[in-house]
């Protein structure tokens, strides 16, 4: 399947339909099909769209929160209203079945709705003077240029969640997508184009060459902030790149999601919880449950009903209707998941489902008796795979759970409201999903602790990172 003529309209002069010298290939993980060519950004172009959005900051900050937000509701209203080109979008670059795919634009556009609005409240505070005559006050200002890098597996999504705060605080901004998904950014861009934006307040670089761009992203001075979504590894890199400058820092990595489940659990709840936080994004998505950890009680009857719901789920392309399962991202991701099964089964894991790749197509797989000592247990799967891993006292499952230096999402079922409390408050990770496997929304602080980042996206803190606050006294005023 290619690109519709109304996404190829959307994209403009954004894209080449035939190879062009300096543009790189985008392609269809489903087929292996060429869907367009995209310019290949290199540093000089990065210090460009620097130059730009440096350029473009008094005018934008210059805004009334007011005039900022009006133009970032006429971009969501037009993110909304190419919903479906722009669903069929990601699921065309990115394989993502097309019912989710649906979701992540309407996710993707919740985020500039909200900040829109949110933008309206970046309150100072004025503080009791500690002596006569003063007046003490902060206020809130955007921090400046801001670079946002991004990640492939929600291409709208994992954009609009930093470039939407941003610009609601008055920041310019200059992103560099994913080399894999680099279309749906550039659709992102014309329509804020439409929506008004003025020239300058965002820049997109795609390429291939991310270290160049990323070096001149975390290097130059112009730029105030960075805010990066990716693996842990790239993540520790630019932040070090970061330290000469002192740039103000959101780091949205990696995860090890534990998904508990207690013998006194609504069993059917589990499955579904389990289904929709593993299995989302053929299992391609930072809180994915990664490690099943299951009570020994409730452990054999679990097995066997995530078994029967995940065999339900067709594997086939995105673009089918029907798609419960659709490609993984490359070759390198199918490797890394059968490397993953290849060593638990060496090591005594029974295979209830799945287990194979067809091209980028991996089944959705259950793996019971897993052990500790299995690769899977400390390492990020990114694909449709489901561990279940048995313990048999609360404090053992707790213990399992935090066993990692990975700290972003974790989940756990029980309808034991003493458990759930306590349970909560001892997992050390930035969200818990209780009774919940779906619990990321534009309202709520996304974000990790530990190895999983710095920083939160979303909410009113998803705002502050991208203010700086100023403390002001007013000296010398006489009696007030
Ligand atoms: P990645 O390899 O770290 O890439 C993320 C972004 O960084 C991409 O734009 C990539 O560009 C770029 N990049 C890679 N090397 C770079 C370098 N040396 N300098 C500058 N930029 C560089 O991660 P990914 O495979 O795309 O995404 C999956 C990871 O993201 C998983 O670990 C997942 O858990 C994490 N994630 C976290 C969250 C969260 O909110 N915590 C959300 C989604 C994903 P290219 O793609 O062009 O190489």
């Amino acid at each position: 399947m290619q690109l519709t003529s109304s996404q190829v309209a959307l994209l403009g002069d954004t894209i080449s339909r035939e190879p062009r010298a300096g543009w790189f290939p985008v392609y269809n993980p489903s087929n292996g099909t060429v869907l367009a060519y995209v310019q290949d950004g290199t540093a000089e172009d990065t210090r460009t769209a620097i130059a730009a959005a440096d350029v473009a900051f008094a005018g934008w900050s210059g805004l009334t929160a007011k005039a900022r937000s009006i133009i970032l509701k006429k971009w969501n209203d037009l993110v909304l209203a190419h919903q479906e080109d722009m669903a069929l979008l990601v699921t065309l670059e990115q394989g993502r079945p097309i019912k989710e795919a649906r979701g992540e634009v309407t996710y993707g556009a919740s985020f500039i709705e909200w900040f829109a609005e949110e933008g309206k409240r970046a309150y100072g505070r004025t503080i009791p003077a500690t002596m006569p005559g003063k007046h003490l006050q902060t206020i809130k200002q955007p921090v400046g240029v801001s670079a946002a890098i991004t990640p492939w597996n929600f291409p709208i999504s994992m954009i609009t969640r930093k470039v939407s705060p941003a610009l609601a605080a008055g920041c310019t901004v200059v992103i560099k997508p994913s080399e894999e998904t680099p279309l749906c950014a550039l659709v992102l861009l014309q329509l804020a184009k439409q929506a008004g934006l003025p020239d300058g307040v965002v820049n997109v670089v795609n390429g291939t060459k991310a270290a160049e761009i990323g070096g001149v992203l975390t290097s130059d001075p112009r730029v105030k902030k960075l805010s990066f979504t990716g693996s842990t590894p790239v993540g520790k890199l630019l932040y070090a790149q970061c330290a000469p400058t002192m740039k103000k820092i959101s780091m949205e990595l990696g995860g090890n999601a534990p998904f508990l489940v207690f013998d006194d659990a609504e069993i059917d709840a589990a499955v579904e919880g389990a289904l929709a936080s593993k299995y989302r994004n053929t299992g391609q998505t930072c809180v994915c449950a990664n490690r099943l950890i299951v009570q020994s009680g409730i452990y054999d009857s679990f097995a066997a009903r995530l078994t029967e719901r995940v065999r339900a789920l067709k594997l086939e392309e995105g673009w089918k209707e029907d798609s419960g399962l659709g490609p993984l991202i490359n070759q390198k991701a199918v490797d890394k998941v059968r490397h993953l099964v290849d060593d638990a089964v060496s090591k005594g894991a029974h295979i209830e489902l799945g287990g194979h790749a067809h091209g980028l197509f991996y089944e959705g797989t259950v793996l019971t008796n897993v052990s500790r000592d299995m690769e899977l247990f400390s390492t990020e799967i990114f694909g449709p795979v489901a561990p279940l891993f048995r313990f048999e006292t609360e404090d053992e499952g707790i213990a399992m759970a935090n066993d990692t230096e990975f700290g972003l999402a974790a989940y756990a079922y029980t309808r034991d409201i003493g458990r759930a409390m306590r349970v909560a408050a001892k997992l050390q990770y930035g969200m818990v999903g209780m009774n919940d496997g779906l619990i990321s929304t534009e309202v709520t602080p996304f974000g990790g602790v530990k190895e999983s980042g710095l920083g939160r996206e979303g909410a009113a803190e998803g705002l502050d990172e991208y203010l700086s606050i100023k403390y002001i006294s007013y000296g010398g005023l006489g009696a007030i």
